[in-house]
């Protein structure tokens, strides 16, 4: 494994944090870590600039019949609270036979596997196929420009398929990932009045911000836990009877679900089950409202504006622009007429929608009889909920097979605290990577 740690314990230090721009030059000590990385192995390297944080280009040329394409990103979430850590987040510590460090699993360390692999197979002239690592450093912020980039780079990184690890496993069962619920954000601002007001000369005669935006956001589900708009779910694939057979034959217990997620009840609509109703239903989430005063004591204030975060997490074939369409009426239909509303922000250049892979190539099928062969377990297809805005564009730009394969602990605190990397499922990674890029 030593091919692995002592290179990885240098980038684990560089924070690259992408969601701050005071770490740009963290970013580029790391990519120009990679650049020395990769030329000392013989790879041809580019550093492409112009599409957000620069992109790690890097061929090796093996003459090999078949050139696979392995995606990963260096950028990382911010450490969070370093206090709330049991070591330095940015610097790899290794108990309880655990590795722990911020971006261990998301996706330093993770994508560090197939690199780590495929440097030891060429060490050994073992290798088995051409290789381009495309490394980008925006993911954690939406992977902005990565669709230009795949557009203009289409030749260059013309391959057979492609390799992407990113993301957990369920239990200690090898997953393949086979979709991904799309993305889009945006803020509405409800506002009442062009001043706060005084509670005492106005409360109970005044329109309040708080209370009419409250009053909309109680409306966005219906009593069977739909969300509650016109036009919401115009589009939407019902899953296949061959979908939900095969979500049933993921392992799911409310007892994990309560470990994992804190929470007391799985509120899904009726009859969904968890990986159906994660991976192939569409959901609003409020993720923020902000309104009046929120500091130290009281003020005696009637806010005049509130304003309200919504994430859209879309499933196949929902269209984005129709869907913020449907917010927008959903908002003038339940407002009352003596507030106003605007969205003060969407994210329509990052809004992806979902995308559905498919798994009927000799690519997919070789990953599968290998993590079998690995893990001695039969391979879940996961529809997956969460989304990487990469995948939709590869479908769309390159139209190359996707194997995507994570290869982590599902306890790995992505993005949370004290990140990381299960030593056993390590091992198992190592191998599965070995056994697939050999000759
Ligand atoms: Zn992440």
């Amino acid at each position: 494994m030593d091919y692995y740690l002592k290179p990885l314990k240098e980038l684990i230090k560089f924070k690259t944090i992408s969601t701050d721009s005071d770490y740009k030059e963290e970013i580029e000590k790391c990519v120009n870590w990679y650049q020395n990385l990769f030329e000392d192995n013989g790879f041809v390297v580019e550093i492409v600039r112009g599409y957000s944080n620069p992109i790690i280009l890097a061929k090796y040329d093996n003459n090999s019949e078949q050139t696979a394409l392995i995606y990963g990103h260096y950028d990382v979430q911010p450490a969070g609270n370093e206090k709330d850590w049991d070591s330095i987040p940015f610097e790899l510590s290794e108990r309880d036979n655990r590795l722990y460090a911020r971006g261990i699993i998301d996706n330093k360390g993770q994508s560090f596997v197939h690199i780590a692999t495929v440097l030891n197979l060429i060490k050994n002239e073992q290798l088995g196929q051409n290789v381009t690592f495309l490394l980008e450093g925006g993911e954690e912020i939406g992977s902005p420009g990565v669709a230009n980039f795949l557009t203009d780079y289409k030749e260059k990184l013309s391959a057979d398929y492609i390799v992407i690890s990113d993301g957990t496993m369920i239990e200690d069962y090898p997953v393949l990932e086979v979709g991904l619920r799309g993305i889009m954000n945006l803020t509405v601002k409800v506002f009442t009045s062009d001043r706060e007001l005084h509670s005492g000369l106005f409360g109970g005669a005044a329109p309040n911000a708080s209370h009419e935006l409250v009053n909309v956001l109680s409306k966005l589900y219906d009593d069977n836990k739909l969300v509650n708009m016109n036009g919401f779910y115009t589009g939407v694939e019902e899953p296949t009877e061959q979908e939900l057979e095969n979500n049933k034959t993921i392992p799911y217990s409310f007892e994990e679900f309560h470990k994992l997620s804190g929470t007391k009840k799985n509120i899904s609509e009726d009859g969904v089950d968890f990986y159906t109703q994660t991976g192939l239903r569409p959901t609003v989430q409020i993720t923020g409202i902000e309104s009046g005063y929120n500091g130290e004591g009281y003020k005696s204030g009637i806010p005049n504006a509130a304003i309200v975060k919504l994430n859209i997490r879309l499933v196949a074939s929902q269209d984005p622009i129709k869907v913020k369409e449907s917010i927008v009426q959903f908002f003038s239909n339940n407002l009352a007429e003596y507030a106003d509303f605007e969205i003060v922000h969407s994210d329509d250049e990052g809004s992806v929608p979902a995308v559905k892979i498919d798994t009927d190539n000799e690519y997919v099928q070789k990953a599968i009889t290998i993590l079998e062969e690995v893990y001695q377990k039969k391979v879940l297809r996961k529809y997956v909920g969460g989304t990487i805005p990469l995948v939709y564009h590869i479908e769309k730009i390159l139209s190359i097979p996707q194997v995507i394969v994570p290869l982590v602990n599902p306890d790995s605190n992505m993005h949370s605290v004290n990140e990381n990397y299960d030593l056993s499922y390590l091992k198992k990674a190592l191998e599965f990577s070995n056994n697939l890029f050999k000759k």
